[in-house]
This record gives structure tokens, sequence and C-alpha cells, in this order.
């Protein structure tokens, strides 16, 4: 496996970086960490002559908190996420997930805006931020649209950006008072077989909203809206019996494919054993705020 020759090119703003893309056209891609893109043009699976670098364009590199949204440039990597004392502070449940993301060569690497925009349908955070509620900034010139990330994921290996057009930014909704966010996995290869993550919120002592999402069994991430409703309006303190319900609901209801992590029966008790679990735990951390 031997890269083909490339002409490599290093923008340092978001125009520069367009006029690239307009003046190469298909010949050319975008790319951050690499992790992804130059796997499939070593596989010959793609061929571009033209790289254009993302990472050296400061608006991709923003990590700020603004009103109660935490902002992070698609070029930020997963190990800068899981490693920094602000996401710690603000956003645990984050960095929590991004500690698990592939091994530590991948984190110091690939970034969150690469992992979403490639859509490999096993991702840690496409899972966990459907589940908290994020939404993505893309722009193409003057065009700028904010697209919540259920509708920018597609399917696998597409994503809702048109031709040019390029990731900027996530933003994460911060964990209200009263709130938990917990994400689980499990893997037997390098990617994840399963991915759940599970929002809750409590108000008064009673769950008032829950989000279950459920990802890598299947072409995209989904909510699964059915289990949901059985976590909404019960007291946290008798709320365990309904987690476990849950799981079961849940692995009715999504649909998930056969790959080489397993069957579908075999996928469909993951997703029973892991969303229970799952919400489990959020209405543990709910006990405990
Ligand atoms: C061995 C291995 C194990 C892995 N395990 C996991 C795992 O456990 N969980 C998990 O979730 N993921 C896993 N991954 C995926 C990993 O998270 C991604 O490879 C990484 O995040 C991709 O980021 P990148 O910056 O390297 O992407 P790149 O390779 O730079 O880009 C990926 C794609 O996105 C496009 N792109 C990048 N940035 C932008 C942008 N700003 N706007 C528009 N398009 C853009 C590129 O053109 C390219 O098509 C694994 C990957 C590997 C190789």
């Amino acid at each position: 496996m031997t890269l083909p020759p490339f002409a490599l090119h290093r923008p340092h703003s978001l125009e520069e970086a367009e006029d690239l893309l307009a003046q190469h056209g298909d010949e050319a891609a975008v790319y951050c960490g690499g992790t992804e893109l130059l796997l499939v043009m070593k596989l010959g699976l793609a061929a571009y002559s033209n790289l254009v670098d993302l990472k050296g364009i400061p608006e991709l590199r923003v990590f700020e908190e603004r009103n109660g949204t935490l902002r992070v440039g698609a070029a930020v990597t997963h190990h800068e996420l899981e490693s920094s004392p602000f996401v710690h502070r603000l956003f645990p449940a984050l960095a929590e997930m991004e500690r698990r993301v592939a091994n530590v060569r991948v984190r110091s690497m690939g970034t969150l805006g690469g992992n979403l925009c490639f859509s490999d349908p096993h991702s840690d955070p496409a899972t966990f931020l459907l589940a908290s509620g994020a939404e993505l900034v893309c722009r193409r010139g003057a065009a700028e649209r904010t697209i919540p990330i259920g509708e920018f994921v597609r399917g696998p290996y597409e994503t809702a950006l048109e031709a040019g057009e390029l990731l900027t930014e996530i933003r994460i909704p911060v964990l209200p008072v009263g709130a938990a966010l917990v994400h689980e996995k499990f893997a037997m290869h390098e990617r994840p077989a399963l991915t759940v993550s599970c929002y809750m919120r409590a108000d008064d002592g009673h769950i008032v909203d829950t989000r279950i999402a459920v990802g890598s069994v299947s072409a995209t991430p989904g909510r699964v809206t059915e289990a949901e409703t059985l976590l909404v309006d019960v007291p946290v303190e008798s709320a365990a019996d309904q987690a476990l319900l849950a799981g079961e609901i849940a692995a009715e209801h999504v649909a998930p494919f056969a790959d080489l992590n397993g069957s579908v029966e075999y996928k469909r008790n993951l997703v029973r054993v892991f969303v229970s679990r799952c919400c489990t735990a959020a209405v543990e951390r709910l006990r405990r705020t």
C-alpha cells in the first residue's frame, strides 16, 4: 500500500481553502488528521491530486463555551478533547467518550470534524452528539448553515455536506443542572460494534427529558423514541425497572444490519444489554446529583 503522489496545500484561512477547492474541483479533497482519507487513498479507493490541509485555519481550532454551548472547531483532535482541563470541568462526559475513541495514535491525529465528515457508521461521537442534541455549522463562501447532527449524517460515508462545503464547528449544549449523559460502547475489532448514549434530565425528583441514541449497528445512528418515552415522567428513585425495560424496547425497534461484527439477532441482543446498562447508569448519575 503506497500513497500516490499529490500536491499538499496548507491554507491559513477558510477563504483560501475555498479558493483552492474551487480551483482544483474534483481533483481536490480537504483533510484534517488524514487518518481516514490517507487510508482510503492508500487502498486505492479514492484518488486526489491535491490535498487541502485544514489544520492551520484558526476558525477550525476554536474551543470555547458561549451561552451554555460548547463550540468545538472541526479541526480539534480527539486527544485535545479528552485531555483538556477545560472540557473535563465543563463537560466531563464528552472527555470520557473521547478517551475511548480508537487508540492514542488515531486520537492524536484524528479530529472530531473528520470523524463526522467521514461518516463511518461505527462512530462514537456521532451517537454521543445525537443524544446531546448537537448542531453542526457548515459553510461555503458567504453561505453558512446550522444542521442538527441527526440530519447531517445521511448514511455510510454520506453526509449533508454539499460539494465545496466545509464543516467548521460542532456546537454541543452543555449539560444543564440536573442532567446526565452516559456513553457506552462495545468493540471486538478496531471500530465499535455498538455505541449507545443516553441523556436524561430530572426536575424536582422526576425525569422530565430522555434521549437515547443507538449507533454502529446500522447505517446511521438513530434515536429510539419508543424507549425514551418509558423514561419520562418517572420518579428518579423508581426508574430502575424502566431503565431495564428500555433495553428490551430498544432491541425491538432498532434495525441492525449483519456485518463482520455479528448477525442481526446478535446485535439486537447487544442493544438490549447496552441500552439497559446505559440508561441504568444515567439514572444512577441523576440520583447522585
Ligand atoms: C484504527 C482506527 C480505529 C478507530 N476507532 C474508532 C472508534 O473506536 N470510534 C470512533 O468513533 N472512530 C474510530 N475511528 C475513526 C477515527 O475517529 C477517525 O479516523 C478520525 O476521527 C477522522 O478524523 P481525521 O481528522 O483524521 O479525518 P480525515 O481523514 O482528515 O478526513 C476524513 C474525511 O472527512 C473530510 N473532512 C475532514 N474535515 C472536514 C471538514 N472540516 N469539512 C468537510 N470535510 C472534512 C475529508 O475530506 C475526508 O473525506 C478509528 C479509526 C482508525 C483508523
